[in-house]
This record gives C-alpha cells, sequence and structure tokens, in this order.
C-alpha cells in the first residue's frame, strides 16, 4: 500500500534521512523507534510532502505522491492535486491541533463537510460512530479545552479517520500526554489496528510496538538500522546500535 524507495532529506547540509526504504502493506502495522534525532517525524513528513524529499520517491497504491504520470513522463503535480493524495493519510501528531472554538463533534465533522461535501445529517451520523468507536460519544458537545490531553488525542484521530484514510500515520501520539491517559489512546490504536487500518507508529511506547506491530523498525542516524518482526527486533536484535538502544529504554 505505501513504498518509500530510497528517500533522502538533508537540512543545511545535514543529512537527516539517507536512503531509506520501507513498505507497508495493507493492513499491516509498522512501529517505527530509535533515538531522538534520528530522523523518525522527518520519514512520516517525506511520506505524506509535509517535507519534500531531496531524493527517492514515496508511492501510495502504486502513484507517487506528488507526482503523475503524464505522457511516460513523471510531473509534478499542483498543489490541488496534492491535497487530494494528501487526504488518503490520516495523520495524528504529539500534540493534538483541535479547533478550539468548535465542539467536539464539530471538529470531527468538518473535513467531511468542507472538504467531501458530506451533509450535514450524514455527516453528524458519522462522527458520532467514531467518537463513539474512541469512546467519546458522551463528549461530543463539549469544548476541547474541557477535555483531558488523552480524550484530545481521540478526538484527533476520530476527526483523521472522518476523513476515511487508506492509511494512519502517527508520530509518537501519546509522548506529549500524562502516563495514566496513555493507556487509553494506546487502546484506540490497537481497536484500529485490529479492524485492519494500515498504520505506521513513531513510537516511544515499546510495549505496543511490541504487541501491535507486525514489523517494527528501528532508525538511528538517519538509516534503518534493522527491521523485522517485533519478536526479532525486540527478542533478538542482530545489531549493537539496536540491542543498546533497546537496553536503555526497555
Ligand atoms: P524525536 O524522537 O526527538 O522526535 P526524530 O527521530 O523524530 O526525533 P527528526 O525530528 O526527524 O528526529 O529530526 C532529525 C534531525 O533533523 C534532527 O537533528 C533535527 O534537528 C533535524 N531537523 C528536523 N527538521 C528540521 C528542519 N525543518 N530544519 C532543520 N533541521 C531539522
Ligand atoms: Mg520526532
Amino acid at each position: 500500500l505505501l513504498r518509500i524507495e530510497q528517500v533522502s532529506k538533508s537540512f543545511g547540509g545535514h543529512r537527516v534521512l539517507c536512503e531509506v526504504s520501507l513498505d507497508v502493506h495493507a493492513g499491516q502495522v509498522q512501529c517505527v523507534i530509535g533515538p531522538s534525532g534520528s530522523g523518525k517525524s522527518t520519514l512520516l513528513r517525506c511520506v505524506n510532502l509535509l517535507e519534500t524529499p531531496d531524493s527517492g520517491h514515496v508511492y501510495l497504491d502504486g502513484e507517487p505522491m506528488g507526482h503523475r504520470w503524464k505522457n511516460g513522463v513523471l510531473h509534478q503535480m499542483s498543489a490541488g492535486r496534492l491535497a487530494v493524495q494528501r487526504r488518503q493519510m490520516g495523520m495524528v501528531f504529539q500534540g493534538f491541533h483541535l479547533f478550539p472554538h468548535r465542539r467536539v463533534i464539530e471538529n470531527v465533522t468538518e473535513g467531511p463537510m468542507v472538504v467531501n461535501k458530506v451533509d450535514r445529517a450524514t455527516a453528524r451520523r458519522q462522527a458520532m460512530e467514531l467518537l463513539s468507536k474512541v469512546g467519546l460519544a458522551e463528549k461530543a458537545e463539549a469544548y476541547p479545552e474541557s477535555l483531558s490531553g488523552g480524550q484530545q488525542q481521540r478526538v484527533a484521530i476520530a476527526r483523521s479517520l472522518a476523513m476515511r484514510p487508506k492509511l494512519m500515520l502517527f508520530d509518537e501520539p501519546t509522548s506529549a500526554l500524562d502516563p495514566e491517559l496513555v493507556g487509553d489512546v494506546l487502546d484506540v490504536m490497537r481497536d484500529l489496528a485490529g479492524e485492519g487500518m494500515t498504520m505506521v507508529v513513531v513510537t516511544h511506547e515499546m510495549g505496543f510496538a511490541r504487541d501491535v506491530a507486525d514489523h517494527v523498525v528501528f532508525m538511528d542516524g538517519g538509516v534503518v538500522v534493522e527491521s523485522g518482526p517485533p519478536e526479532q527486533i525486540f527478542g533478538a536484535p542482530e545489531h549493537e546500535r539496536t540491542r543498546s538502544f533497546l537496553a536503555r529504554v526497555l
């Protein structure tokens, strides 16, 4: 479903990603782990072209992100087309970025109504289903500021799902939360994985990676050092760098 092919990215001469390749199949959950500054966020941002890779390509469902074929040649696509393509991926960040002046349900219905032209009644019905799914149906009429961080993050996930993405990208969705709120968010993500959503999750939650991931990717210094099923990465890591990282975080 998602193919990352030899993506490189530098910032001011500093190489942050060096020919990173990754294949994510439909229904798979891949967790990306690694030390701070290893390029995990930059990689996710390159996937939906919030950052433009210096070289390499990203394909979603076989379609090159940001480019399209015309007369056998790849052309840069227009901003409008890119926006359409980007919407096929949901992204959830560390911060929740909800609209503060809108009620919870309005945060969820906004995208479908404005962008996808879904009528209000349908958008509200679907939003309520999603809010139930994340355990927040009773907060539909509340304002974000009255919710805990964990609840806000679950609203952010529901809002993202409302756009019916093919794929969800998560960048440390729980690392800004108080420890007691982390579990509820991870449970929502676990359910989502169980329903077959394709997910790429950058996380420091090793328990989640071990239990939920089909595939774990360890990055360090802008390269994929090692990747494989969680039993291999956590149970029998091959590389010294993986071992020393795990020794620090586990
Ligand atoms: P963390 O676990 O702390 O979130 P990370 O693995 O997500 O780290 P990145 O945020 O991808 O790491 O950053 C990788 C490197 O790229 C860092 O050295 C960072 O300072 C640098 N970097 C990231 N974005 C930019 C930018 N827009 N301009 C300049 N340097 C950047
Ligand atoms: Mg990061």
